[in-house]
């Protein structure tokens, strides 16, 4: 029987999607690629984070908000349908400063944003001293930290592994090693995979990430997304001495430390370097100076899926209506609002959230170039 859904990329983004349709009671096909596919869900740091997000763009953040606030039902559901733990804490996250110059500017941008939502964004500001009751082991270049409470942080590799299983006890297909290389409209959406499956389907979801570029041209979306290269590492496992996480490390349920994340604009290359792991490393100990005597156990390169202004792409093709494309960089905060929210906009539903200003009519008549500035901001 061909599915109301094809979803192409079986991602964090793509499942999330699926999981959600699945629950308004949609068939759903997942068709993911192969094994040698860039895949950020793999690969990423795992934050739930929504401060910082957003200054300046405050539907974006209202939008990640959305999702932070909606973690804690999503996640009991997820672990209640499935039984997998996915290390889910969000009792609030740091951002550390090493000046008083930038602690004193992000407050500054904070409160703006603050009072863009209404005055619903719980942050206080700690001093060097404040920060050290809270966390024992911070550094002295450390001058003061930001805490936000709505920041949190997860187990990426469990979420991806329960979003798959509550996909398929809900009835989802979800094909794994499956290329798409074409897809056509006739009555209904044709989709050609390298091995010559082919799924009909009734509607389209391109949330293939990094593999949206070329297929999103097939269908006619713009699909200006780019690589960005994260380095990560991470630490034996040692006793829990990490209260909360930050932008710099965080303490997995486990024990080892993951530090991360590097930003470089390097194409596909998703290596690791010396000059990068190192960069991590030092920022780290000048964080928590005791992480100098812990042993390195892995380290590893994972590509970003970035728009040109760093915010999500949600579009419906014009050219095929019905297909959708669905991306975003920060895929692991955004899953809750991909399962709860995102399916009303595909099912055109009263309930939908007005996603207007993620469309791709924000890049028409607008330099690449110019937004990728913009963005950095
Ligand atoms: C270093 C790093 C750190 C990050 N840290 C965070 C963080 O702390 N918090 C956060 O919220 N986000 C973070 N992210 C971002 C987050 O990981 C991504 O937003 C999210 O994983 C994107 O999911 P996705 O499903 O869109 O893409 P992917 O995980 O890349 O999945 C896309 C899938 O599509 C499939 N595919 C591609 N082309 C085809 C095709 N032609 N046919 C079939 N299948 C195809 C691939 O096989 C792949 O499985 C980080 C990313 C990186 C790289």
């Amino acid at each position: 029987m061909s599915p109301d859904y094809a979803v192409i990329g079986g991602g964090a983004v793509g499942l999330a999607v699926a999981w959600g349709l699945l629950k308004r009671g949609k068939t759903v096909t997942v068709i993911d690629g192969g094994d040698g596919a860039h895949r950020a869900t793999r690969g990423n740091f795992g934050l739930i984070w929504l401060q910082g997000k957003g200054i300046g763009k405050t539907d974006y953040a209202r939008w990640s908000q959305r999702s932070v606030l909606a973690w804690q039902s999503f996640c009991a559901e997820l672990t209640e349908a499935t039984g997998i733990d996915v290390g889910l804490e969000q009792k609030g996250g740091y951002k550390l400063f090493f000046d008083d110059a930038s602690l004193a500017k992000t407050v500054n941008d904070y409160e703006a944003l603050k009072m863009e939502l209404g005055g619903n964004y719980p942050f206080e500001v700690l001093s060097h001293n404040e920060l050290r009751m809270e966390e024992p082991e911070i550094g002295p270049k450390v001058v003061g930290a930001i805490l936000h409470h709505q920041d949190g942080h997860v187990n990426p590799l469990k979420l991806l592994k329960a979003l798959a299983q509550a996909v398929r006890m809900r009835g989802g297909r979800v094909l794994t090693g499956k290329i798409v290389q074409c897809v056509e409209k006739r009555d209904r959406f044709e989709i050609h995979c390298s091995d010559t499956t082919q799924i009909i389907a009734d509607k389209v979801v391109l949330a293939a990430g990094l593999g949206a570029a070329d297929l999103g041209v097939q269908l006619g979306f713009m699909a200006p997304i780019r690589p960005q290269r994260g380095q990560l590492l991470v630490t034996e496992k040692l006793p829990k001495f990490i209260r909360r996480p930050s932008l710099i490390t965080r303490q997995v349920e486990e024990g080892g430390v993951q530090i991360g994340a590097t930003n470089e604009e390097v194409g596909y290359n998703d290596q690791v370097t010396t000059a990068g792991l190192a960069r991590l490393a030092s920022q780290a100990v000048a964080a928590y100076p005791i992480l100098g005597k812990a042993q390195l156990v892995r380290s590893w390169g994972a590509l970003r899926v970035m728009s040109p202004d760093g915010l999500p792409i949600y579009q419906e093709s014009k050219v095929m209506p019905g297909a959708f494309m669905v991306t975003c960089h920060s895929g692991i905060t955004l899953a809750a609002a991909h399962t709860e929210f995102l399916p009303d906009w595909l099912e055109g539903s009263a309930r939908a959230p007005d996603l207007s200003m993620f469309s791709e009519k924000r890049f028409e008549n607008v330099s690449i170039e110019k937004l990728i500035e913009a963005g950095a901001h």
